[in-house]
């Protein structure tokens, strides 16, 4: 790879060979992709992106692959981006976007990591690749190595929700269900991973995927003619997702495409916070209970802390935690402002958006983009039980009428 000098420890500053299957470094810590930018700044201009297939791998440039892996083959990335007018003038923000990044092909932020990871496995001549998951890494692996011909084996929580388990099932994954938190399934998946020697897309030990992460933020600066925003907020669960949003920003800084980073909002749900604790503490994370219903940030041991926090840090950030009514009331207020349908942990940061907002923290000077990182469709028996009740009548037009007059509703 021209584009790519070696990978890093993020802990002991020890370099490797960026080989397709890396994992951890020996001390432990996690390893980041280190590039060229002299290389890649002669190679790639705004000019050029102009041409390009609206998928992730128009920033082949940014990416580690080689030149000759082919791009995968499922369209991922290139999500849309709103004008969200309506909600930002609700929130009382300046100008507020939100990125569907539930739009991809299996409904989730994670197909971008995905399609890194099948890349990266057909480059080391793999067959099989595995993961843990809470439900949408595993998902997104399994639709996007069916499409490209490889066979996945998938290990989720016993608490997976059904729409990602069917998911699995249709794209023909071998799915274990692990009879445990997501914290026993990692561990039974890692000693499968050793065991049979299958490629590895687990976060954070496969430094390659938050690569693919970044491409949402490269997306976002390319959709915004590269004029950033003050703010950007996205939910956090192992931390690969912000990791990744920050690389991919200070990436194009480093090449001269933005000249301004946003400050990272980083937001997690109350009843599991370990990441944000860190930060609001100021000390080292410890693992902390899986208590909410935003099931795909239910991480109490996250994966990816390290460089999480040195994002969320680097980037001045600020930390939020949110319950589980703020966030399926975030998940509503989605719905009926802007038409966009989250699953809980995708609407997250949107609620520690509005929380800001509420604390006065964030108000009418600044401008965000939140990130929606996987579609409500997912789960959407949480969906039913907080967004209410249709009106239930029999097939009768006095009944309709009398219905809407009690309900005051305007029928023009
Ligand atoms: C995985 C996931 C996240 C969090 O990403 P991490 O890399 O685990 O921090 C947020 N939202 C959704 C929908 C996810 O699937
Ligand atoms: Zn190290």
């Amino acid at each position: 790879m021209k584009n790519v000098l070696c990978a890093k420890c993020v802990k002991c500053g020890k370099t490797y060979a960026a080989t397709p299957n890396l994992t951890n470094c020996a001390c432990g810590g996690i390893l980041d992709i280190v590039y060229d930018y002299e290389y890649i700044k002669q190679n790639l201009t705004k000019e050029k992106l102009k041409s390009r297939p609206h998928t992730m791998w128009r920033y082949r440039e940014l990416l580690p692959v080689e030149e000759s892996t082919p791009d995968t083959p499922l369209r991922v990335g290139w999500s849309p981006l709103y004008e969200a007018d309506r909600l930002g003038e609700l929130l009382g923000v300046k100008k507020l976007w939100i990125k569907d990044d539930g739009q991809n092909p299996t409904a989730s932020l994670k197909d971008r990591a995905s399609a890194m990871a099948v890349a990266k496995a057909q480059e080391a001549g793999a067959k099989i690749i595995a993961c843990s998951s809470t439900g949408n890494a595993a998902s997104s692996l399994a639709g996007n190595a069916a499409a490209a011909g490889l066979r996945t084996f998938i290990f989720v929580p016993e608490r997976a929700p059904k729409g990602k388990v069917a998911q699995l099932m249709t794209f023909g994954a071998n799915v274990i269900s692990v009879q445990g938190n997501y914290e026993e399934t990692f561990e039974l998946s890692k000693k499968a991973i050793d065991k049979w020697g299958w490629y590895n897309r687990n976060a954070a030990i496969n430094p390659y995927l938050s690569e693919g992460k970044k491409t949402v933020s490269l997306e976002i600066a390319e959709q915004l003619d590269w004029k950033m925003p003050d703010y950007l907020a996205i939910s956090v669960g192992d931390g690969c997702t912000i990791a990744g949003v920050w690389k991919g920003l200070k990436d194009l800084y480093a090449i001269g495409f933005i000249d301004k980073l946003p400050r990272l909002i980083s937001a997690q749900a109350e009843g599991c916070h370990p990441i944000n604790r860190a930060i609001a503490e100021n000390k080292p994370w410890a693992p902390m209970e899986e208590n909410t219903l935003a099931d795909s940030i239910a991480v109490g041991v996250p994966r990816n802390a390290d460089k999480a926090l040195m994002a969320i840090r680097e980037s001045n950030g600020i930390a939020v935690n949110v319950t589980d009514e703020e966030i399926m009331a975030a998940q509503k207020l989605l719905g009926t402002t802007c038409g966009v349908f989250g699953e809980p942990a995708g609407v997250t940061g949107t609620a520690g958006l509005k929380k800001l907002c509420e604390q006065g923290i964030i108000g009418k000077d600044d401008t965000v983009v939140s990130v929606v990182t996987g579609n409500g469709l997912k789960d959407v028996a949480n969906a039913i039980k907080f967004c209410g009740e249709p009106m239930k009548l029999p097939n009768d037009l006095d009944a309709l009428v009398a219905e809407i007059g009690k309900r005051g509703l305007k029928t023009e």
